[in-house]
């Protein structure tokens, strides 16, 4: 069958290279030695990646910049076919402390963070009593209060990015594009996201779950089990007066 073709992922060697798992190491490094193989990405990993990513592209030294491995990581890592060499990430995420440290002070202390608008282009924040999508503060799901949420984690990003992008929406997409949601302070109600979110093909990690969704699956296992408990203590223990052993 001409579909199942292997790929020849060697051709790429030079400048991505992967192993015989066919992963491609995305913050691959030519100046190193000794790869071994390419590890697969674990969020946590993929997370510090991107905090790493976000500082070094503040950065105007172009030693710390290292903009073009900064460049060659994708913005939706696929679980199958990305991953890392450990020498590479070691070199990648090992910034000196000072350089940290001045990004953290830029960020806390910057007089233009609060601004909405910003003629010098530096992060701009967006409203925090606003949902991204429904723009309204206040919203309540089953007569309980939705509060809005800060987009913190990359999971919680790629999923709308994902999104809006198969949507087309070029609002969703015009906010991200000026500085990462995470880096613009974007809140939405976690429902308003998972509308947003729903019916799209997931082409991100596959640890985008929807927990308000979860969680309220949950808590209707849990009250159908105790309504349950309460029906069986009320027929065979209040009225039919029965003494019931621990173990039945
Ligand atoms: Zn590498
Ligand atoms: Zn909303």
């Amino acid at each position: 069958m001409a579909s199942e073709k292997p790929v020849n992922l060697k051709k790429h060697k030079k400048r991505r290279p992967s192993d015989s798992s066919g992963r491609v190491c995305i913050i691959h490094n030519s100046n190193l030695s000794n790869y071994g193989d390419v590890k697969p990405l674990t969020e946590i990993g993929w997370k510090k990646i991107c905090d790493i990513k976000c500082i070094r592209l503040q950065s105007d030294n172009p030693k710390i910049k290292l903009s073009n491995i900064c460049e060659q990581i994708s913005e939706a890592p696929n679980d199958f076919c990305h991953g890392y060499h450990r020498p590479c990430y070691q070199t990648f995420t090992s910034l000196r402390q000072t350089e940290k440290r001045k990004a953290n002070e830029q960020e806390e202390h910057s007089p233009r963070k609060k601004r909405t608008l910003n003629s010098q282009g530096t992060t701009l924040l967006l409203p925090s009593d606003q949902c991204l999508f429904c723009k309204k503060k206040n919203k309540y799901v089953k007569r309980k209060q939705d509060y809005l949420v800060k987009c913190v984690t990359e999971t919680a990003k790629m999923s709308i990015l994902n999104a809006a992008q198969q949507k087309s929406d070029s609002r969703v997409l015009g906010i991200a594009e000026t500085a990462c949601l995470i880096a613009r302070e974007a809140h939405y109600h976690e429902s308003c996201r998972c509308d947003y979110t729903r019916n799209v093909a997931h082409t991100t990690l596959p640890t985008s779950t929807c927990n308000i969704e979860t969680q309220s699956k949950m808590e209707e296992a849990h009250s159908q089990a105790f309504h349950y408990i309460c029906d069986y203590v009320q027929k065979h223990i209040i009225d039919n007066a029965k003494v019931l052993l621990k173990t039945d």
